[in-house]
């Protein structure tokens, strides 16, 4: 079959060298994919918000089965798009549409949800312009650090936790005043929980769901969890608190009641659940929905997998995916990430990428990079995710360390201390 990954990122890259391994395969395309992706399939020029575009190119290249691998898409209806036009009637999507996507894109939802179907999360309260009385009023019960979160989808950087309650009263004010645009005219007000955090993956058909692989990513630029947020700089998995006894939970109290949960909304759901916990006194609490895989995450995660996962993408898309089996690998799986300098602040684009035909014993997936004649350039913040296998964290680190160092750009900086908290 024909596939379509839509995407451009290490994510899209990785799911498609997963997908690339299934005999089901006959030709694969990513819109807009990267410089990495070109290698592998097709790049097809639309950017992931052009439906119409996607339409053509779709019809035009015979696409099967399309993987919707960002959250914009997903939020802004492109499942529902293709679901309402005949002429895509055989094509399969793989992806929530905006009623199951909504987990995402508004907080206020999500919590909702949550409290509905009585699945452990934070406390919380939703302000916005008409309540600010009782929201500041809410703020004073709650005690330091004070957690705001602009409801809509504000790419990553939406949250803040502030440590006075007299900053987090005019945070509150300035986020529902436009801050954050249209996203925060709401603001989820959260109670501060204190733990480990941890990326659970589920793909489901909405009726059953296949948990993927556990990973821990790390969002801080600079070492020991220190600086500035960014899309992440690497990822572990497994991840060794999540042991048996902590998933038995994750699945009871959290992946079942969501499921079921979106069926009793009447919400049908295709796709992929991430489910961002926190490990409180070794009980797992959602801290947010994302609906579909993380990255760097899946960087990591896509090395585990050994079923063929294209039958897994169909089983979702088709309702059968109770018939399908998954299989993992069990040894540990690390993405290194590398950025530009001066990520997740301003940085120059551009710089000319060396030494990846030099990596040995690691999978190399491109992020924010692009072809320039000749050369592979870097064309965003993350570059270059470092993925490798070891029969223990460390090994495997220390694989993608070795390659990390052979790839080189003018202001590459990565990571050295991933799994310094595991
Ligand atoms: P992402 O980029 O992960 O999609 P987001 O903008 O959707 O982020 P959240 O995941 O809800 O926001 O929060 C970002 C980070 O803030 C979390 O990974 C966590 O570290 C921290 N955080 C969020 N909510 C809480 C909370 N209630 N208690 C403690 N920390 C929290």
């Amino acid at each position: 079959m024909n596939i379509l990954i839509v995407g451009s990122g290490g994510r899209e890259h990785a799911l498609g060298w997963k997908i690339k391994q299934s005999t089901k395969v006959k030709n694969l395309f990513f819109a807009p994919g990267n410089a990495g992706t070109a290698a592998l399939g097709t790049n097809l020029e639309a950017g992931v918000s052009d439906f119409q575009k996607l339409k053509t190119l779709v019809l035009e290249n015979q696409i099967d089965l399309m993987l919707i691998g960002p959250e914009v898409p997903l939020v802004e209806g492109l499942h529902d798009f293709f679901a309402a036009d005949p002429e895509l009637a055989s094509v399969k999507v793989v992806g929530p549409k905006m009623a199951g996507a909504a987990l995402e894109g508004s907080k206020d939802f999500s919590k909702d949800f949550m409290l509905r179907h009585h699945i452990p999360t934070a406390k919380y309260f939703t302000v916005c312009s008409e309540n600010i009385a009782e929201g500041v009023d809410f703020l004073k019960t709650m005690t330091a650090p004070y957690v705001l979160k602009a409801d809509g989808l504000a790419a990553g950087k939406g949250v803040l936790i502030i440590d006075s309650l007299e900053e987090a009263e005019s945070s509150l004010k300035e986020m529902l005043a436009g801050q954050f645009g249209a996203a925060s005219s709401k603001v989820v007000i959260e109670e501060f929980l204190s733990g480990i955090e941890v990326s659970v993956f589920a793909i489901t058909d909405g009726k059953s769901y296949k948990i993927l692989p556990e990973a821990k990513d790390y969002k801080r630029i600079g070492e020991g969890d220190t600086g500035l947020n960014t899309g992440g700089m690497g990822a572990i998995s497994p991840v060794p608190f999540a042991n048996a006894e902590f998933m038995e939970k994750v699945e009871k109290q959290i992946i079942q009641p969501t499921v079921t949960g979106l069926q009793k909304d009447g919400i049908e759901y295709n796709g992929f659940i991430f489910f961002g916990l926190i490990k409180v006194n070794n009980d797992p609490y959602v801290i947010e929905y994302n609906v579909r895989m993380g990255d760097p995450e899946t960087e990591a995660v896509m090395l585990r997998v050994k079923s063929d996962f294209v039958d897994l993408l169909e089983g979702a898309a088709s309702g059968t995916l109770a018939e399908k089996s998954v299989e993992f690998d069990d040894r540990t799986a690390v993405t290194v990430m590398l950025v530009s300098g001066g990520y997740p602040g301003d940085y120059e684009k551009g710089k000319v990428i060396t030494g990846t035909e030099k990596v040995s014993d690691s999978i190399v997936f491109h992020a924010g990079t692009k072809a320039n004649g000749n050369n592979v350039v870097t064309a965003g913040g993350r570059v270059i995710a470092v993925s490798s296998y070891g029969s223990n964290m460390k090994d495997a680190l220390d694989t993608s360390f070795k390659n990390a160092a052979v790839i080189d750009f003018e202001g590459k900086y990565f990571r050295k201390d991933l799994g310094f908290d595991l």
